[in-house]
């Protein structure tokens, strides 16, 4: 399937989280096998050479983790805040009403380990630019960020690349 079939089995659901917001649901593309398959392949095809994937809780974990093992490397969880059972780092990031936080082993990332990072959506990127600004400090060279869905008039994908990411999304 390409990106453009696979943008038909994404459903957009009005007034959620809040009301005013179109979410996009990622939940039909991936209860549908060909449509799942395609959509990591596409993405393992742009995460060629990387030596690990970081995804992002919840979502980046079924893509993240999928691509990762169709390239053959590690997957690095990058999780929520109290999660993890041994020391983490972490980072606080801004929401557009508050703040949240990542955190990650630092024990999963050697140093200099190329890493992409991959999610379901970039909206405004600062989920992403939190998760780069995370895996660099542990020592990990980042140097692309891949999504399923990129939501354009946001400008994150704008914003990733201005920090040096190389950003690919399979459908806006
Ligand atoms: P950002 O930090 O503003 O780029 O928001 C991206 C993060 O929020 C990702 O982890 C997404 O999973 C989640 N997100 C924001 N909007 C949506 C949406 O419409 N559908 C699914 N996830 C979303």
């Amino acid at each position: 399937m390409s990106p453009d079939d696979l943008k038909t089995l994404i459903r957009s659901v009005p007034d959620f989280p809040a009301p005013g917001v179109l979410f996009r649901d990622i939940t039909t593309l991936i209860a549908h096998g060909e449509g799942l398959r395609a959509a990591v392949h596409h993405l393992a095809a742009r995460a060629e050479g990387a030596q690990a994937i970081a995804g992002m809780e919840a979502r980046g974990f079924i893509f993240g983790a999928a691509v990762a093992i169709e390239l053959g490397v590690g997957f690095v969880p990058v999780r929520k805040p109290g999660k993890l059972p041994v020391p983490t780092i972490g980072v606080d990031y801004d929401l557009e009403y508050g703040t949240d936080r990542l955190e990650i082993d630092p024990g999963a990332i050697s140093p200099g380990l190329k890493v992409a990072i991959v999610d379901d959506l970039i909206a405004t990127g600062g989920t992403a630019l939190a998760a780069a600004e995370l895996l660099r400090t542990a020592g990990a060279a980042v140097t692309e960020a891949l999504f399923v869905i990129d939501l354009p008039d946001l400008g994150g994908a704008d914003r990733l690349r201005a920090s040096g990411l190389s950003v690919e999304a399979l459908m806006a």
